[in-house]
Order: C-alpha cells, then structure tokens, then sequence
C-alpha cells in the first residue's frame, strides 16, 4: 500500500502553469531555465514536501553571481559534510579495522553503522537537494560525453546537480538492499564438499575436507590442478559441477552436504560411506541422498533482485531501469561502446595465436577448463621465505614503512618536494585485515593506508600490498589537495584508481632494489592479463543479456529465466570460446556468482584490465611514473573518455592492452 502511494506521487505533474508564472515574474530570458528546473523538481517532490508553486518561487536564483556564490557555498559544505560524515564513520571503524587490540562486541555494531546513509534523504527533505534542482541542470551522459568544451565549473556543476538526479524512497531502498542480502546469503553459503564428488569414472578425485565456494573457490581450485600432471580429471570435473549448477541439474541435496556422494557426470547420488564423512560438516544441513535438482533458487535470486531494482526506476527519472544506471550513471560510459570494447578483445585475432602457445605448453588440445588457464604466471625468482626475511629487518612496524614512505615515491621518479608533500599527506595504520586504502573527503582531513604488519615483522605478501595500497593513497592525495574542485574529487571510477595501484605494485621489487622483471617474465604478465579479459569479457556479455532479458520479460518464472541464461550462455560461448576451446553448447560462463549476488557489475572487471594497460602504455611512454601520476589524479571525476583523454589522449581504448600482446607474441 505504501509503495502504492509512492509510485502515484511520482507520477508526473503538470508544471506548466508554475513554468508561465514563473517566467513572468523573472522574465523571459529565463524561461529554459525555469522550464528545466521545475521540471527537474517536479520529478521528484512528493505530497509532503508541499506548496511546489511557492518553493520554486522562493529559490530560483536569477542573477549569475547569485547563482556562482551559490554554487560555492554548496561545494565547500558538501566537503565539510561528506568530509566529517567520512571521518565519524572512520574513527568508528577503528577498532575493527585496525590492529589496537581486543574487540569489544559492540565495535562490529559500530562498524556497521554509517553515519551517511540517510544523507541524501535528508537534504531532500529539508529541500536543499531541490534547490540544486531548481537552479543547476541535470545532464544525460550524452551531453557529458558531448562536453568537449565544458569549463571546470561546469563539470563539478553536473557532479552537483546528478547527487540529486535520484530520490528512492526508504521503502524501495529497503527492498534492493534484502534482495541483495539473500542473494549474497544464497551464495555465501553455496559449498561443495570435494571429497564426495566423484569422477566420471567414479573415482575419488580431492582430498577430505576440502570445501569449495561457487564459483571462487571452484574456478581457483580448477587453475591450481595446472600445476598437478594429473589435474585435466580434476578440471574436467570441476567444470561438469559448474554446468550442473548453471543448468540447475545438480541435485540439491549435493550442496553443502558432505553425507553424500555425487557423481555430477551420471548425475547419481548415494549416501557417503560413514568412514569418509568429515566430522566438521554442518550437521544440520545433513539431508538424505536424492537427486532431486535444486529448484531454481539460483534463478529466484537473481529475479528478486530485478524485481527490487525495477521498483526504484520510476524514482530515476534520467536514468530508468537498473541498465541504465550501471552504464550511465555507474560507468558513464553507453552499453554499446562497453560492448564494442568486450567485444574487440573476444573476436580480437590474437586469440588463436595465445590458444596456440596455451597449447604447446599443456600439451593437449584445448578444452573448456582452458578458459581459465594460468599457467603464464612465472614464478619469482627470489624464494618468498628470503624476501620475508628482509622485508621484516627492514619494516618491524607500521611506523617504519611509514618512514620509508618518501624514499619509496623518490624510487617511483617523483621530486623530493613533492615525496614529502605525498607523505606527510598519507597516515599509516597497522591493519587487521590484508591492506586497505581509505580516502579522505576533505581538505585538512588525509588517507590512510592501512597495513599488515605480523609480530615478526612485514612480510613479502604484507609489503606487496602496501606497495598497491600507496598507489591508492598518491591518487586520494592528489584527487582532493591538487584538485581545483571538490567536487571532482577522486576518479571516475574504481578501475581508475585500481590501475595506478597496479602501476605502483608493479614496481615492489625494483624499491626494493632487487631489480627489474626480465622480459620473459613481463611478457608472460601481458599474455596472461589478457587472457583473463578475454575470459570476463565474454562472462560480463551474458550478464548484461540476461538483464535485457528480465527487464524484456517481467513476468518470466525462475525456470524460465533459467532457460534464457542458458541458451545466453550457449551463445556467447559458441560465438567466441568454442572455435579456441571447443566444448559447444556449454553454458559454463553462467557460472559467475557476482551475476547474483552483485546486479550488473561484472563488465568493470573487462574495462579495468584495459583502463590498467592505457595508463601503463602512457607512464612507459614518458618513462616517469610519479608525474605523469599526478597529472592524471589532478583532473578528478569526470566522465572516463575524458579523463583518458586528459591522460593519454585517447579515449578509453582496448588499443593498449592488444598492442602490449601483440608485441609479447612476437618476442
Ligand atoms: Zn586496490
């Protein structure tokens, strides 16, 4: 009944006389502005927000230097809020995140709450939100991929305006937040136990106890069996449990339940033999042997996400359904040039070629398990144990890494001037968990680089990622004090930052004075970055199909959904896989648990490999990694061509990372 009331109240208004007397009393100069912006607050006022006619009277702002003193007050205040809010939920945090002794149980309490959930709602309610609406234009992203001449200004205006661009009532937001909570709950909790899968030939092939997670754990136990001469069984296994759960033929008795044994092969299931039952299985999820298929709940998951998410889109009036927003307000980049870049890495003609020296080294033709070969991964060449040894001397403590910090950025090409600068910016902490880089918002307030350090010091693994972490770190710095507005703060999105850590983690060896990678094994690095595109790129395609899908049939059953992901998947693999990999007609790309428990996000992990090789190609060009850093973090949040551009000059681009593989296939 709520909901009811809510999606009536959305419902457009007629604006047109508030338009007319608005225009009358402010001239008809104004009219376009005045036309947008009621129309923009109309979108989104409700019932109890009131008299629209007199809000809009009372807060359309004329006169241009009103309207830049406006614009100023709401930059600065929007930094102090963000800035504070980021900080309280910071310091609450600081018991679970960091490495300052026991918990007390209500830390995790306080960990989960944030102080800024409800902020956008509130500055609606108290019509702040509405007065940007009035005054500043929303902006497609047609128009910002247009704006080649847009003034500083003019962008952070747009960052302005689009913070307000969506009002999902608490009630709806609710409803996606469970949705997505039972899906991750459904997955979480979506194990098989190894011991009692058995090969076509009936055979036990994993050792007891071994307990892997779909699809994670599955695809790493799969690249693992490489190093194994007999691991091809192993695979060939692990990709039949894969199809099972894709098609929703895997009896649902087999999941999580230890006290059967599952050939996934016939499909036959019996009750495991005492002697081979581990005894740390959940005993509650004991259930008798049966192949009954698990039904569909895969399915129901994925379209109680949809539904959920359909509820909010008559709230987002400039982006309408769940696809809309992930691509042109999450990646603001359109479907069709994401997919236009999936796409000239799947059909790119350097494919066979890697297939082919994929093939040499396993020795065998190629088959479906290959899609996630890793055996282009060279092993270092100074024993992990050794490294561990020098990096604890050198880093007993956080504080000293801290310490290291400006040596390393000097190491890095930048200026003494500026290595300092970086780093009295740049607080360590002794981290809990692996690493982690946490931004700051405003100005006076620094990021942290959160750091594991054992009671023996750093080791290898620990130094590896706070190598990353910096990189984060120099970006957050430089993306907020060298910024010419705040409101551009950050990048455009996290494949941005995630890129420049890669740069610097890249270089941990070379600070630490052990040398550069030789060419063999940069190469191996190139092939296998590819390949792993080219494996999400096709995964990213059917996500986004089966989302067309459901948003095509809003009325489809979980079966039927089912049955459309499959032959999805069965398309994009015949189309792309089964020329290199054979295998036609298998819909393991279905497999991903991010397609249910993370709604449309799996096509970032494609552009974030090709957004690292531009960056990379660009610092190579110029040879100096710390400058050419900064001037790409400088430039903010704008959309990802642009901020490309400004980097490389060129838009976002598969170029780089074919280029890079093209080079490694003929050394
Ligand atoms: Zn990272």
């Amino acid at each position: 009944m709520l909901l009811m009331t809510l999606v009536l109240a959305a419902a457009p208004m007629n604006t047109k006389p508030i338009e007319e007397a608005l225009t009358k009393q402010f001239g008809e100069p104004q009219r376009a502005r005045v036309v947008q912006g009621v129309r923009q607050v109309a979108a989104l006022w409700r019932k109890e927000d009131g008299d629209l006619a007199a809000f809009a009277k009372d807060n359309f702002i004329v006169e241009q230097k009103d309207l830049d003193a406006t614009f100023a007050r709401f930059e600065a205040n929007f930094e102090q809020l963000d800035g504070h809010l980021l900080e309280i939920g910071r310091e609450l945090q600081k018991p679970t995140a960091l490495d300052v002794g026991p918990l007390l149980k209500v830390d995790p309490l306080f960990a989960e709450y944030d102080p800024s959930a409800h902020l956008t709602e509130d500055l609606f309610n108290n019509k702040l939100g509405f007065v940007v609406l009035l005054n500043f234009p929303l902006t497609t992203l047609e128009q910002r991929l247009a704006a080649k001449d847009w003034s500083r200004q003019q962008w952070a205006a747009a960052r302005l305006a689009g913070r307000f661009s969506r009002r999902v009532p608490a009630a709806v937001q609710q409803e996606i937040t469970s949705a997505q909570a039972a899906a991750s709950l459904y997955i979480d909790e979506y194990n098989v136990w190894m011991h009692h899968v058995l090969a076509e030939t009936g055979e036990r092939l994993f050792p007891r106890g071994k307990r892997l997670i779909s699809h994670w754990n599955l695809r790493d136990e799969l690249k693992a069996q490489y190093a194994d001469k007999d691991g091809l069984a192993r695979q060939r296994t692990i990709i039949k449990i894969m199809e099972r759960i894709v098609t929703q033929t895997i009896p649902a008795s087999v999941i999580d339940n230890p006290t059967v044994d599952w050939n996934p092969f016939s499909n036959t299931v019996v009750a495991a033999a005492p002697g081979t039952v581990e005894e740390d299985a959940p005993k509650k999820k004991a259930q008798a042997a049966s192949t009954k298929p698990e039904p569909d709940v895969r399915y129901a998951r994925l379209l109680a996400n949809y539904a959920s998410q359909k509820k909010a889109d008559p709230f987002s009036p400039i982006a309408p359904t769940a696809i809309d927003r992930a691509f042109s307000i999450g990646a603001e980049m359109p479907e069709a040039r994401v997919k236009e870049l999936l796409e000239s890495v799947l059909a790119s003609p350097l494919v066979p070629k890697i297939a082919a020296e994929i093939e040499k080294k396993v020795g065998r033709k190629l088959e479906p398990t290959d899609l996630w070969f890793n055996g282009f991964l060279p092993r270092g060449s100074i024993p992990e144990k050794e490294l561990d040894a020098k990096l604890a001397a050198k880093y007993p403590n956080a504080q000293a890494f801290a310490k290291d910090i400006p040596r390393i950025l000097q190491g890095l090409g930048f200026p003494a001037d500026r290595a300092k600068y970086l780093s009295e910016r740049i607080l360590v902490d002794p981290s809990r968990g692996a690493g982690h880089a946490l931004q700051a918002a405003r100005r006076g307030d620094f990021p942290h680089l959160r750091t594991r350090v054992e009671k023996e010091g750093m080791n290898y693994k620990g130094y590896n990622i706070a190598v990353h972490e910096l990189g984060h770190n120099v970006e957050q710095v430089f993306s907020l004090y060298d910024i010419d507005h705040t409101l551009l703060a950050g990048v455009p999105n996290t494949a941005f930052t995630e890129a420049i850590a890669f740069v610097f983690q890249a270089k941990d060896l070379e600070l630490l004075g052990l040398g550069k990678p030789d060419a063999e094994a940069e190469r191996l690095r190139v092939l296998n970055d590819f390949w792993m595109t080219w494996e999400i790129a096709g995964v990213a395609l059917v996500d986004i199909e089966v989302w067309h899908w459901m948003y095509d049939h809003p009325k489809a059953t979980p079966a039927q959904l089912r049955a459309a992901t499959v032959e999805i998947s069965k398309k994009v693999w015949n189309k792309y896989y089964a020329p290199v990999l054979g295998g036609k007609d298998t819909p393991l790309l279905g497999i991903y648990s991010h397609m249910i428990s993370y709604p449309m996000y799996l096509f970032n992990y494609p552009l974030g490999h090709l957004i690292a090789f531009q960056i990379e190609e660009q610092v190579k060009k110029t040879g100096k990694i710390g400058p050419e850093i900064e001037r790409m973090s400088k430039f903010g949040a704008v959309t990802p061509d642009a901020w490309m551009l400004n980097a490389s000059g060129e838009p976002v681009s598969s170029g780089p990372l074919l280029r890079a593989t093209e080079a490694a296939l003929k050394k």
